[in-house]
């Protein structure tokens, strides 16, 4: 790889990462912001007790709702999160966020009815009851706040009982049905907010951004991008270690700017499978068609061996950042597990010739390895040096006979970059041996298969 190339990669990685912090510095900037609104029309009420938790409720309310934000944008798709964290950590942050915010916004209730209650001489329940006589928006926040609980209680349930990803996904849906039913209290009980001044239109700003990213980038471009594209299966090819490769093809898919190492939200249009959308990484570069390989892990994925050609499918994507675009580096390593080969394979097939790449496949045999012929077939046409770690598992993520090392594999380790994907506890276990081998904390980039 050139220099050239090199400073490139650089000042894109710099790039993502001053993406990255402004987008956690806009939250936490909405937040103060919010809140020096709220003390500027007078909202610091602090003479008693009742008083401090009565503004407290309030400003809980208004941290609640930045981050309600937060997460209708980190879910939203848009480019710009996209760009600067990638879809697997805006996931992993929605996922760490909803609890508190759902938390916070509780909080803000009880303090709120406790406070009015005191104020108007009433019990927590009869003030409870009363809000309704404030107007329908209050009726609606309390709506709100029982969705929220029922997606609180059953999110936590969900882990537990294992219940099946889609049961749980439309019983989050209900998230939306509680922001939606939310809003239109704090535009028209909030004080700060009724006056239509700068607190009123900082709000309508933020909501009207976050509501529209959702609706543009969520919900109308996956119809935009299969009228467009006019994507279709056409071909699906089984594999004997049980996984198989699907090819998409459609017009003009190079309008989608998708890279090797990237995924989609794939929904197959068939009768079994038009109900789910997964998320597959494409298993080659993209060119003139998409193509991915699934192992069939549970229902949906066993479904994708009976797909037609000619079956229509819509995309929400490209996702992901575990692409060369994450490169600083000169050197590259590829570290794959199992299934994890897909987006190692894409990344290796979309390595620039000159670069000093080294590919390390992991799989029990080579029966059980994905996508096995192909890479051997690349590694060669690529001059990359190919290291296959087969059989039982080890006390390293390599085998019992060949443990796995990453000092052994890389000799400039402050100039290489190692991609590793694969099952989460093995991933982890490599990433650790690659730092304490000494490369870059922000050279290691690992794709996780599951949220
Ligand atoms: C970024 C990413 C890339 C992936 N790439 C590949 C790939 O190239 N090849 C491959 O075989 N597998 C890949 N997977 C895994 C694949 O998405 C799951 O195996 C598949 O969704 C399982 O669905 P199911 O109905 O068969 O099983 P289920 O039993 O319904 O789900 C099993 C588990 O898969 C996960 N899952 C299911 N549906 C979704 C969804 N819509 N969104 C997020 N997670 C979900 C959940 O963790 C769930 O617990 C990838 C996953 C992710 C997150």
């Amino acid at each position: 790889m050139t220099a050239t190339t090199t400073g490139v990669r650089a000042r894109t990685a710099a790039r993502r990462s001053w993406w990255a912090d402004g987008l956690e510095a806009a939250i936490w900037l909405a937040a103060a912001c919010g809140i020096a609104l709220m003390f500027a029309s007078g909202g610091l009420l602090a003479a008693t007790a009742t008083d401090w938790f009565y503004t407290l409720g309030r400003a809980l309310g208004i941290v609640a709702a930045v981050l309600m934000m937060t997460q209708v944008l980190l879910a939203s798709r848009a480019p710009w999160v996209e760009r600067a964290i990638g879809h697997d950590r805006a996931i992993a942050k929605h996922t760490r966020i909803g609890p508190v915010a759902i938390i916070l916004l509780l909080l803000h209730l009880v303090l709120m009815t406790w406070m009015t209650g005191i104020y108007d001489g009433r019990s927590f329940a009869e003030q409870s009851l009363a809000w309704a006589d404030y107007g329908w928006f209050m009726l609606f926040a309390q709506i709100a706040a029982a969705a929220f609980v029922v997606v609180l209680v059953t999110s936590v349930a969900a882990v537990r009982l294992r219940v099946p990803y889609e049961r749980w996904h439309a019983v989050h849906m209900l998230v939306y049905v509680g922001v939606a039913f939310a809003v239109p209290h704090q535009f028209l009980e909030g004080s700060t907010f009724r006056s239509g001044g700068l607190a009123w239109w900082f709000w309508a700003v933020l909501w009207t951004v976050t509501v529209g990213s959702f609706v543009a980038f969520r919900l109308l471009r996956p119809l935009v991008l299969m009228r467009r594209h006019g994507l279709t299966v056409e071909s699906v090819d089984p594999h004997t270690d049980g996984s198989t490769t699907v090819t998409v093809a459609g017009r003009d898919l190079a309008r989608l700017r998708a890279h090797a190492g990237q995924f989609f939200l794939w929904r197959f249009l068939s009768p079994e499978l038009r109900a789910q959308s997964h998320p597959y990484s494409l298993s080659a570069a993209p060119g003139d068609r998409l193509r991915i390989t699934v192992k069939a892990s549970g229902d949906g994925s066993s479904r994708i061996r009976t797909l037609e050609p000619g079956t229509r499918v819509m995309i929400e994507g490209p996702l992901g950042v575990f692409t060369h675009g994450a490169r600083a580096r000169g050197s590259l390593l590829l570290i794959a597990a199992g299934i994890g080969v897909t987006p190692i394979r894409s990344l290796l097939e979309e390595a620039d010739p000159e670069d000093d790449v080294t590919v390390v496949i992991r799989a029990r045999s080579r029966d059980e390895a994905p996508l096995l012929d192909e890479v051997e077939e690349l590694a060669q046409q690529r001059s990359a040096r190919l290291e296959l770690m087969l059989g039982a598992r080890g006390r390293t993520w390599g085998t019992s006979e060949q443990p796995g090392s990453i000092a052994a594999l890389v000799e400039r380790r402050d100039d290489t970059d190692v991609y590793i994907c694969g099952p989460r506890e093995w991933a982890l276990q490599v990433e650790a041996d690659a730092i304490a081998a000494g490369i870059p904390r922000d050279a290691v980039h690992r794709e996780e298969f599951g949220w």
